[in-house]
């Protein structure tokens, strides 16, 4: 009998959350997969695994905790590594791990720029050379990061065709200076924003042609980040990214390097 090809997922940021909810579903559903469920803090990542293999003991798919820090480059290192050493390849990433400002300081808003785009910029580019041949890149993006929730300073640069990753970074290490410049858009806004565009003009072209890219808007959802005044259920929230990672392995070019909200594409 042919072994059964178990796909591997690793997700951001998943002790708690929309993150904790994709692995939740995942493991809830009939599909099998090896699922990586990663935090920057182990104590709060081990109860995560330890509650979901509890509450899913006949799941179909194994679960396993790896600690991780997004913003730590050794951090991602090490997991890559992992990653490598124990499965081989990844199969799907998941980078949902994000912030929102605490406050109206400058180093807040880098920290938001760092964690939503720099950093989630970095954990793909590390990933990349062991994502299989037709794996999927899921970004967790959000409506506030599409061009019409930016002010127009960020809108005009954000809609040049030209843009390379380097410019792209170089927006990224200059944003507290735009914000200045410009106050009618947030850190965490510009963030999203900086990450669709990766994912539009960047990523999406630097695939091979089989992998597949996409950026999503999960709606507002009631979460720590979300607050109880959201209008979805982490459930809810977790719907389009579960939908797209259980698509078949084949290209679908209607999707592939689009900006997908409720399981259909909706404007950058
Ligand atoms: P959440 O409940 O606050 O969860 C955020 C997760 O990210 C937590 O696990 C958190 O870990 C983790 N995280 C934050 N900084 C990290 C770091 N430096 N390294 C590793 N992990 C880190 O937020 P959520 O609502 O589930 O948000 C998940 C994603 O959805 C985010 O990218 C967010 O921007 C996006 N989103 C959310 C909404 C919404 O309405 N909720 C709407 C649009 C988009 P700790 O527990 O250790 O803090």
């Amino acid at each position: 009998m042919d072994k059964v090809l178990r796909r591997s997922i690793l997700v951001t940021g998943a002790n708690k959350g929309i993150g904790y909810g994709i692995v939740e579903k995942l493991l809830s559903g009939v599909t099998p997969y090896d699922i990586i469920l990663t935090s920057r803090d182990v104590t709060r990542g081990e109860k995560a695994v330890s509650t979901l293999q509890s509450k899913y003991p006949k799941s179909p798919s194994s679960l396993v905790y790896y600690q991780l820090e997004v913003n730590d480059e050794k951090s991602i290192d090490t997991l890559a590594a992992w990653v490598q050493r124990t499965f081989g390849k990844l199969d799907i990433l998941v980078n949902n791990a994000g912030i929102a400002a605490s406050d109206s300081t400058d180093e807040s808003a880098r920290l938001v720029i760092k964690t939503n785009f720099s950093s989630v910029a970095k954990i793909t580019e590390k990933f990349l050379p062991i994502l299989s041949d037709d794996g999927k890149i899921l970004q967790i993006s959000s409506q506030m990061g599409a061009l019409s929730a930016q002010g127009p300073t960020l809108r005009k640069i954000l809609e040049r065709n030209d843009l390379t990753q380097e410019g792209l970074k170089k927006i990224a290490d200059n944003f507290v200076e735009l914000i200045k410049i410009d106050s009618s858009f947030t850190s965490y806004c510009g963030s999203k924003a900086l990450l669709n565009k990766y994912v539009r003009s960047i990523l999406s072209k630097e695939l091979k042609p089989t992998q597949q890219c996409y950026s999503i808007h999960p709606g507002w959802v009631r979460t720590d980040m979300g607050g109880s005044g959201g209008q979805y259920s982490i459930d809810e929230g977790a719907d389009t990214p579960v939908y797209l990672i259980n698509l078949p392995f084949e290209k679908n070019d209607e999707l592939n390097g689009k900006f997908i909200f409720k399981r259909k594409v909706v404007q950058w």
